[in-house]
């Protein structure tokens, strides 16, 4: 019987960005450096597969630093972590290598900044994911004031609303975001923001490659973990950009095929933090059950890399 003709559109850029690139070569770097196991404080980017992949090499991933011995080398991941983590590490005299993105750590430098400038930050992010925590831990305690939706910012009580600053999660939705942003110049008008968007290039650029392509099909599919903030993001652009069906999937055997009954046309995209192989797993699944054609639509070219810390760019 022949199968049913199916046209997969792939977004572009889609997957791995620069940050994520990076701190998984530290890891690697880190195990042939040091030998195994390596110790590396939360998931080193939010996808399953490549976590297991690094465990498998000899990676051994705790949620706290008091998980790891002191006698080990210890990695914290590309989302950044509070000024108490490597100042522990320190005390406790332990090797580590912070992995966290250069963007990551950018939005880090302007809150310190600020600060020292005698502004109250405001930050535009999620409760509890690790950047947000990571970011309010540059400052101490109480002194970031956190905000996530454009109601919150009807809320905000800060110490002095003409002296206040603003920054964000580098994963946000650039729509949402610039809602916010205008909800939060509305009511303090003097307040200060970052020159260009703290969202970075990758989120920005993976939300506008899926904006255009789901117009253009019966099904969005983004391959990513339910625990990374830039993947559902994509699925929310997906789907206010005229998608009905955009769905999350942390792999191909996830896909739910009766879902897809009757749609002739599937965009793929992928978040940072997901490797390119899981796309091609999920373009072969396609394969075996349609007949497939493949198309690209580009909305912008990268070609931003990251160096390793100078700790692992030096042969020893
Ligand atoms: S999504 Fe952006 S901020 Fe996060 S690791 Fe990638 S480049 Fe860095």
């Amino acid at each position: 019987m022949s199968k049913p003709q199916l046209t997969l559109v792939l977004a572009a850029p889609r997957g791995f960005c620069a940050g994520v690139d990076r701190a998984i070569k530290i890891v690697e770097m880190s195990i042939e450096k040091w030998g195994a196991p390596i110790y590396v404080r939360h998931e080193i980017v939010h996808n399953k597969f490549v976590v297991d992949s690094l465990r498998a090499k000899g990676a051994v991933f705790v949620e706290e630093l008091d998980e790891a011995p002191d006698d080990r080398p210890v990695i914290f991941s590309a989302h950044g972590v509070a000024k108490i983590v490597p100042a522990e590490a320190q005390r406790r005299n332990m090797i580590y290598v912070d992995a966290t993105c250069p963007l990551v750590s950018k939005v880090h430098i302007e809150a310190e900044r600020h600060h020292s400038n005698g502004l109250q930050m405001v930050m535009i992010g999620h409760a509890g994911h690790p950047e947000t925590v990571g970011t309010m831990g540059q400052l101490p305690e109480g002194e970031v004031l956190l905000v996530e939706t454009t109601e919150d910012v009807a809320t905000l009580k800060p110490c002095d609303p003409a002296r206040l600053a603003y920054i964000t999660q580098t994963t946000l939705s650039v729509d949402d975001t610039k809602g916010i942003v205008a909800a939060l110049k509305d009511r303090f008008p003097s307040i200060v923001g970052p020159n260009k968007e703290d969202i970075c290039y990758a989120t920005t650029n993976r939300q506008e490659a899926v904006k255009a392509i789901a117009p253009k099909v019966g099904a969005v599919l983004v391959i990513g973990a339910p625990n990374s903030s830039n993947s559902r993001r994509l699925v929310e652009v997906a789907r206010s950009a005229g998608c009905d069906y955009a769905q999350l999937v942390g792999r191909a055997n996830e896909i739910d095929w009766a879902a897809l009954e009757g749609i002739d046309s599937v965009g793929v995209t992928a978040g940072a933090s997901a490797p390119e192989l899981l796309v091609d797993e999920v373009i072969d699944a396609f394969r075996d059950r349609y007949d497939v054609s493949v198309e690209m639509v580009e909305t912008a070219r990268e070609n931003i890399e990251f160096k390793v810390p100078r700790v692992l760019r030096v042969a020893e």
